[in-house]
This record gives C-alpha cells, structure tokens and sequence, in this order.
C-alpha cells in the first residue's frame, strides 16, 4: 500500500469527478465512507440494488445467470435446459467451478453439461416452443432424469414463449417432475432477481415433496453455499464430526432429493443471506423452520457458527462435541497464522465480489493481520450493507416488482414450529438472534470505502491511490488489475484453487495469501501502456 492512503472523502471525488453530473450524482450515493452508527443504530445510507448507470463496465452477471448459473448450476441431478441462444447457455456453463460428489459412479451429474435449445431467428419469428418440447424429449431420452428444468433468457420473454404451460405438459408426459423459470436475464438489475426466481421455483416444485425423514438427531440445511473449490466438502467434514446432519445444501454438492426433504431440517443455517434468504423465510413461513447466520469463511467464524447451531439445539452433547472439534482443530490453524502473521500483518486487501463473499472473505483477511480497505457487492441490496434493520425502508421499485413474491402460509399438514416462542424467546436472551444480519458495514472499520456494483473506471482509480496488497473479484477484473501490479485473487473459482472455508480451508487461504502479497513478481510487470513511445519502431513498421 502507499506510505499514505488518501482520505476516502478525497477518493470519492476523485472517482466520482470523471462522470457526467447525472451519472455522478447516482455513483455518489453508491460510494459511501464507513461511520459508525447513529444513536438508533442506523449505518450510513448506501444506495444499491439499482440499475447499472449505461456505459459503465460493471461486475455484475445477468438474471438468467443467477438463476441458472447461481441457483441451479450447482445441483448435479436436476438436468436444466436453457431455452435461448447458445451464448447464454455458454455463459452459465460451470464457470463458477462448482464441485459435487455423486453417491457413487453411476449416479447422475449432469453438472458438467450445457444443454441449450440454440434458438436462431426462425424461432425469434415463429416461437420456440416446438423446439422446446423437442429439446426435453430429447434429453430425457438420453439422461432418463428425476426432474428437468427449464430456464429462460432474454428473447424467450421478448416473443412470449410460454415456458410453463410446456413444462405442465410435459411433466405429464414424461411423468418426471418438470419446471419452469422466468429468469429472463433482463428481469432485475442483476444476477440477484435470478436467484430470488430460482429460489421461488425449487420452493414450490421440490421442496416438501418427499416426506422420509434423514436420520440424525441434529437436523440442519446450509443455505447459500455453492461449493466453489469444494468449500462444502470441508464444511460437511465438520458437521460431520460434530455430529450435525446436513439434510441438504442449497446449492453446493446439492441433489433433488435433498431440496425434496428440505423441510424435514430443524434449522436453517444462511451463509449467503443475499442469494437465498427466500428459501430461509418462505421454509419458516411453511414448515416452521427457524434460521440464522452463520459464517464458514474464517476459522473464527467457522468455531462461531458451530457454537450457535449447538446452542440453539442446547443438547449438552452435542455443545460438547462441538467444543472438542473446535479444541482439536484450532491448534494447526494457530500455528500457521503464527507463522505467516509477521508477514502478511498491516497488508491490505479490497473485495468486490458477489453476495456475501466480500464480507465473509474479510474474516480470513482479520484472522493474519490484514485490513480491508474497500468493498462492496455486486448484486447486494441495502439491507446486506446495512443489516435488515433497514427492510421496513427501503422502496420497492419496478425492478423489484417484476419478481413474483410468493404468498407462503404454514402448511396445514406439515408445519411444525421447532421451538415454542418461549424457547425462542430464552434463546434471544442468551444471543441468539434469528433471522437476522448485521450486515457489511458492520464489520468494517470506520473510514474504509463501501461500493455498491463498482465500475471498472472505479476499480482503476482505486489500484492507483491505494496500491492494496492484494485485490479480491472475478475474472472480469482480473487481468487488468493484474496489469497494474497488483496481485488478484479470484473469489468467484478461486483460482483453481481452495477449499478455503472451515478450519483447514482458511489454512490454505492463510498460505494462498501470503505467497500472493509477499511475491516480488509483481514489482516487475510493466504493462505494455506504460511502456516508452517507441516512434522509431512505429515508422519501420507503417
Ligand atoms: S442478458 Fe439475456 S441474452 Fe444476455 S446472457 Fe443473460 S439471458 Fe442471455
């Protein structure tokens, strides 16, 4: 970093300055300089979960990708088609680099399949739908799936092909569980309406269908982990030996018979409040679920969240065995940031990624010493920088609007709240807080620069006032932040690298992290803009 960060006032004008009035007067209310709370608790308001302003370059990913790339991508057994041209199909292929486990060599993973109608101008002309029909005979003679689902993009809204109706008849035909998702990617601003739809329609096709309860005394589901890198393959490793059943995960290593017995959990733990807290609210609404946050980013916040599921179960036995697993797989995680602390210790990291990974990954940066000087989210709305404090005020616009909100009433048959309001209620006292976030800003210190949908023009200026020591986002980013000489760590794949959740995963990230800020390497890269006019060169050449 440079020997003096400048103030994040003066950032923000200078990054601010470059735009046009309009579009600078709406990115001012998007950056925003950490405070700490007012007297009732209020962070400073950030604009977001708001149209990108045209012209920019932005990180963001488009509904259709949130829902099928995000949301679905993840699940093996669910054969998804996308109804649309073969770009969008391309786009949403496995770029992410989920990873899951099939329960044995012949199970079906259809995970690393793109299959796609390839729609071309005649169907734009005289509808798709035939073709769509076609498609899923097609492939459910070749796959023999359980359930099939069917994700639009964009011009199948525009022609009005109806997605729905064709899912009914051939759910009836096929007589495997058929689905349709509206998922057009213009449907919101951002990735974010798509996984808000996806959620919806695994809600109302899968979950509650199937009523055989999972063995195991301590029943939870995992909401919004996607098992990046194998991330939940080391979280189910804990829980494992704690002794908490995962009756499923949305969506990471996740199956359709899992979703099915969803609501056979006793509780919902939300890593990724942004993308699913649908599925926690409407399954609590429903079955009587109750959920809470947690965090298995950071080994801190993995012993942190371990203690909060045992506590709301509050079985000595099980507050036990979650204690030893902590005692006996704390010590190889101390000996490395021992180790590495002296050199990663006062380094600084900016992370501009996704939903909730730009504040969880903020754990592992604390947990060696380093400082997050900016972040911000790529699809968050306010109440993920502010905390849900902030729900009754913020203004549903027309965005928000085009996505259906399902009207969800307990269950006349399988409702069953877990914990009476008394047993709640204890728990509260003793702080355990249900249903609740304290979003982003919480956690970082006061000053450090809050960016909701950074641009690229932002992401540059930034590199170049504060020189951090290692920049966290996606591929989109990566090379020209690189290009500046600043080590990249990608969020979204890890680099072909991680785990980096749970115990062992933030070992990997502690040893990840120091290789990248404490190279020499970078020092060397000169980008070819920075390099000499050569006019002698250019004359021979023309
Ligand atoms: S914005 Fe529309 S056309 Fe583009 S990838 Fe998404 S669904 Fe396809």
């Amino acid at each position: 970093m440079a020997s003096e960060a400048p103030r994040p006032e003066d950032t923000k004008r200078v990054i601010t300055e470059a735009y046009p009035s309009k579009a600078a007067r709406k990115r001012a209310k998007q950056i925003v300089v950490n405070a700490p709370p007012d007297t009732e608790g209020f962070r400073p308001q950030i604009l977001s979960n708001t149209r990108t302003t045209p012209g920019v370059i932005t990180q963001r990913g488009c509904s259709y990708a949130g829902c099928k790339g995000v949301i679905l991508g993840p699940v093996r057994d669910i054969l998804t088609i996308t109804h649309g041209p073969v770009g969008c199909g391309f786009y949403s292929w496995l770029t992410r680099r989920n990873q899951t486990r099939p329960p044995s060599e012949d199970a079906p993973n259809y995970m690393p399949y793109a299959l796609m109608t390839d729609m071309q101008e005649n169907d734009i002309v005289f509808g798709g739908e035939k073709k769509l029909r076609k498609a899923i005979r097609e492939a459910y003679e070749i796959f023999r799936p359980k359930a099939i689902a069917i994700a639009a993009t964009c011009p199948v809204g525009l022609i009005g092909d109806d997605i729905h109706a064709v899912a009914r008849d051939m759910k009836e035909e096929l007589g495997i569980n058929v689905f349709a998702f509206s998922c057009e990617g213009y449907k919101g601003v951002s990735q974010s309406a798509g996984h808000h739809i996806a959620n919806n329609g695994i809600f109302q096709h899968v979950v509650g269908t199937q009523d055989e309860p999972p063995e195991g005394r301590f029943r939870i589901n995992l909401l919004g982990e996607y098992n990046i890198g194998g991330d939940a393959f080391e979280i189910e490793r804990i829980l494992e030996r704690c002794g908490i059943t995962l009756v499923s995960t949305f969506s990471g290593n996740a199956s359709y018979d899992q979703f099915a017995r969803a609501h056979m959990a006793d509780l919902n733990a939300v890593m990724c409040h942004r993308s699913i807290n649908y599925m926690a609210e409407m399954t609590e609404e429903k079955y009587g679920i109750p959920w809470i946050k947690v965090n298995f980013i950071g080994a801190e916040a993995t012993a942190k969240s371990l203690r909060k599921i045992a506590q709301y179960f509050g079985v000595p036995e099980l507050i036990d065995g979650v204690e030893r697993v902590i005692a006996e797989e704390m010590p190889a995680v101390r000996a490395v940031i021992d180790e590495i602390r002296p050199r990663t210790g006062g380094k600084t990291a900016m992370l501009f990624v996704g939903g909730s990974r730009a504040h969880h990954y903020q754990e592992l940066f604390r947990e060696i010493g380093m400082r997050t000087v900016a972040a911000g989210y790529e699809f968050g709305h306010r109440d993920d920088y502010e905390g849900r404090k902030v729900l009754p005020f913020i203004k549903v616009d027309a965005d928000s609007r085009n996505i259906e909100e399902l009207d969800v009433e307990p269950d006349p048959e399988q409702y069953r709240p877990r914990k009476t309001a008394d047993e709640l209620e204890a728990l509260r006292a003793q702080g355990l807080d249900f249903g609740e976030y304290e979003g982003l800003m919480a956690d970082m210190e006061v000053g450090s620069l809050v960016i909701d949908d950074i641009t690229h023009h932002e992401t540059e200026r930034l590199i170049e006032l504060y020189r951090p020591d290692v920049f966290c986002a996606g591929i989109k980013e990566k090379y020209v932040i690189q290009k500046h000489g600043i080590p990249m760590k990608q969020l979204h794949n890890y680099d072909y690298h991680g785990p980096y959740a749970g115990f062992r995963g933030a070992i990997r990230f502690y040893r990840e992290i120091d290789r990248m800020v404490n190279t020499r390497i970078w020092r060397h890269v000169t980008p070819p803009w920075a390099e000499k006019p050569q006019p002698e060169v250019l004359r021979q050449a023309s």
